[in-house]
């Protein structure tokens, strides 16, 4: 017999899932796309089949599935396993936990995606050993997770650590939240395409140029990477600004929470991770207090793709213990 956990990370587009075991290893993967539009009963069924693929797949034994965990965007409700609301997904104060327990037998623990993340950092990557920790991720949008004193901190209705959504400028453009100058309508790739497609606009030559013309939505973090590599002005000056508003951001963080680490990650940070880091280190001395930022590091994230899964796992040990 054998302790195993399935851990999932459910976002908008797709459903990544895995079996682990009780060192932790991941044995298994699968992966569908979570096809929002088609209602939120689909999306639940979609779900569990991931979990059946990964049990039959794996020939997961009766007794050997100990828990299943999950992140998931939006405001989840750890305590009663509900998801109060999602943007992305067809979820409004919906069981999930329930439905899933119901199908499995097993306990099913949730947590917002994001949160979960930095809990994965925070036990298997770069914030292992801190008690006092800042996640930022910087992707489409940008997300966070604070750890105070060896506690993930969700706030009094788990819609806490919202970092993105911190004011940076109140006269500043519109965010998707509906308000403005948050830190996500300056650093997220949301803002640096709109930075570019103004830099066009004035006539400024860019390799990015017809990339930004075909596509619609937000630039790929490997084309930004390609541009400012290739030593693109306007990709490295926007890159820049992005940088130096998200050391603004992080600069505040410091400055309440006096944290032992500051991790990044996100795709921006993935792809151009010697840069940021540099860009936001070479800054932070004008946003936070020496006697802050002489106990702080300033990390990249570990994980990449699979902090949500090991975060997962990671939520299933502080809430069951296993
Ligand atoms: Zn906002």
């Amino acid at each position: 017999m054998a302790d195993l956990f399935i851990c999932l990370d459910i976002g908008g587009s797709k459903i990544l899932g895995a079996v682990m075991n009780e060192k932790d290893e991941i044995l298994l993967r699968v992966k569908k796309k979570t096809k929002p539009e088609l209602g939120r009963e689909a999306v639940d069924d979609r779900i569990k089949s991931v979990i059946h693929e990964l049990i039959s797949t794996y020939g997961v034994g009766k007794n050997d599935l100990k828990a299943i965990g999950a992140g998931a965007p939006g405001v989840i409700d750890t305590k009663n396993r509900n998801v109060r609301y999602a943007p992305n997904l067809p979820w409004k104060d919906h069981a999930l936990g329930r439905i899933m327990e119901e199908e499995f037998k097993v306990p099913f623990v949730m947590g917002n995606d994001v949160n979960v993340g930095v809990l994965g950092e925070w036990k298997y990557g770069a914030a292992r050993g801190y008690s006092h920790v800042i996640g930022i991720f910087v992707g489409t949008g940008i997300g966070g997770g604070i750890i105070i004193d060896g506690k993930l901190f969700t706030g009094s209705g788990f819609a806490g650590a919202e970092i993105g959504h911190m004011t940076i400028n109140t006269e500043g453009p519109l965010c998707n939240c509906g308000q403005r100058g948050c830190l996500e309508a300056y650093s997220s790739k949301i803002a640096i395409t709109r930075e570019l497609r103004a830099g066009i606009d004035m006539g400024m030559p860019t390799v990015l140029a017809d990339i930004l013309a075909e596509e619609k939505g937000v630039i790929e973090s490997s084309d930004l990477k390609k541009a400012v590599l290739q030593g693109d002005r306007l990709a490295i000056s926007t890159l820049q600004r992005a940088a130096y508003y998200l050391t603004a951001g992080i600069g505040n963080l410091i400055n309440i929470f006096n944290p032992e680490i500051v991790i990044l990650g996100g795709g921006v940070v993935e792809a151009l991770e010697e840069e940021v880091l540099s860009l936001v280190k070479s800054n932070i001395g004008r946003f936070a207090w020496p006697h802050m930022l002489s106990r702080t590091r300033i990390r990249a994230a570990e994980l990449k793709d699979d902090a949500v899964l090991y975060g997962a796992r990671a939520l299933i040990s502080e809430i069951l213990g296993y």
